[in-house]
């Protein structure tokens, strides 16, 4: 396999065979072939795109770069999954995991770092500290039959092709492309072998597809390379425009989905986590349907077994639950309104960058990230506020990256004398 005479084809919009391609994404795991090819090769697709023949031999080229678990197979019975295409503030497996665990289902999953503007589940899980997000095959097995549930980071034995091309493409502007989310995302469900996904497809300035169009065509392309591994799946598409919930960073994160398995929380971030329960209880072989599914999972988070199987989860792959053991920023600025009035406008992407911008996520691939730092949204689209009462509160490591920060941060707001109209959370299911 001559590299460089693949990417000049991809460049050129030629369509590469499934060997050509497999030899690429083997060549980079083992190193034969360099990350600079790997990143011509990726702003190629990103620029040309893959057809569906090339999505699919990408995926299972990737699947293939390491070993497969088979949860269900192992398990003896119906193992779920959910994975989001990316958000700002969404930090939505760490409560539903425990949810749907709680009520009797195994959930197990392979999960990723951040990307782009966008959090990664396993930073926000390593501001625990001790926690431990490399598993071997066995392990991720073994804790989703112990405890029901476990979620590990790609390694050198679970998809090591996404663990690498994720990096890259997280710092060569070359994430927001459908072919390239899709097989990332899918290559590591099927590794899993999880029997059923709810995939949460994010839709909106502060997500990848900004569009419904762009968002329903990444559900589809992820839906056919589900259904052809055998998995059931189910997409939502679901708002991003504000962050989700009011914490942006790595810790401040973990906090606030720590309230939410223990019965509180802000509300859009518990609606869209019932939501997504519901809908995985009834993929699962409990045998319910999605508004029991619903009732299951508010009653987890109201009677304290989401929060026990949180704290038994985080114990388990080795890291102290407790919130109060979490990193604190050393500075808390909060960004007072300048004048009374609502909410019109917050926006996720520029909320994001400032969080970046704090430390909370990577400029190069494999800068260590400051776990403390980020972003707590104290008002939020269509809340009220009065002259000088926090909008915000700005998590940094010092004062004068406190300082920048709340400049930046008070520019993502719009505020204005009347409350904007309602947006829907869900906009549409695809089954
Ligand atoms: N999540 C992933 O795992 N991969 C992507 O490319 C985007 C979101």
């Amino acid at each position: 396999m001559n590299a460089a005479e693949l990417i000049e084809r991809k460049k050129r919009g030629e369509e590469l065979a499934p060997d050509e391609l497999g030899a690429f994404v083997s060549g980079y795991v083992a190193g034969d072939v360099p990350d600079y090819q790997a990143a011509a090769f990726l702003m190629a697709v990103w620029f040309r795109g893959l057809t569906a023949a090339e999505t699919y031999a990408l995926t299972d080229a990737m699947v293939r770069s390491g070993e497969t678990v088979d949860l269900a197979k192992r398990l003896g019975r119906r193992v779920v999954d959910k994975h989001s295409t990316g958000g700002v503030g969404d930090k939505v497996t760490i409560a539903v995991g425990p949810v749907v665990a709680a009520c009797g289902v195994p959930f197990g999953k392979v999960s990723g770092r951040g990307l782009g503007h966008t959090g990664g589940t396993l930073d926000k899980l390593e501001s625990i500290p001790g926690f431990r997000v490399e598993l071997t095959t066995d392990e991720l097995v073994e804790q989703t039959r112990a405890i029901g549930i476990a979620v590990a980071g790609q390694s050198a034995n679970l998809v090591p092709a996404d663990k690498k091309l994720y990096a890259l493409r997280d710092v060569t502007a070359t994430v927001d492309e459908v072919s390239l989310i899709a097989a990332s995302i899918m290559s590591k469900k099927i590794a899993a072998g999880a029997s059923a996904l709810v995939l949460d497809v994010k839709v909106g300035e502060g997500a990848f597809m900004r569009t419904v169009e762009e968002a329903r065509r990444l559900a589809e392309e992820m839906k056919a390379l589900g259904e052809r591994a055998g998995m059931e799946v189910v997409c939502v598409l679901t708002e991003m425009k504000q962050p989700l919930g009011r914490a942006v960073g790595n810790a401040v994160e973990v906090r606030e989905a720590v309230e939410t398995v223990s019965g509180g929380g802000p509300a859009d971030f518990r609606e869209l986590v019932v939501d997504a329960a519901g809908q995985l209880l009834a993929l699962s072989d409990l045998g319910v349907d999605e508004a029991e599914g619903r009732a299951r999972a508010e009653a987890a988070l109201a009677d304290g077994s989401a929060r026990a199987t949180y704290e038994r989860w985080i114990r388990a792959q080795g890291g102290d639950p407790s919130p109060a053991a979490l990193p604190v920023a050393p500075v808390v600025r909060e960004v007072a309104a300048p004048e009374a009035g609502f909410v019109r406008e917050l926006r996720a992407r520029e909320v994001a960058v400032v969080a970046m911008e704090l430390g909370a996520g990577r400029l190069r691939a494999g800068d260590p990230i400051d776990h403390a730092v980020g972003v707590v949204c104290l008002r939020k689209r269509g809340e009220r506020v009065a002259a000088g009462e926090p909008l915000a509160e700005v998590h940094a490591r010092d004062d004068g990256a406190a300082s920048t920060a709340a400049v930046a941060l008070l520019e993502a707001y719009e505020l204005g004398a009347e409350p904007p109209d309602p947006r829907p959370l869900v906009l549409e299911t695809i089954r």
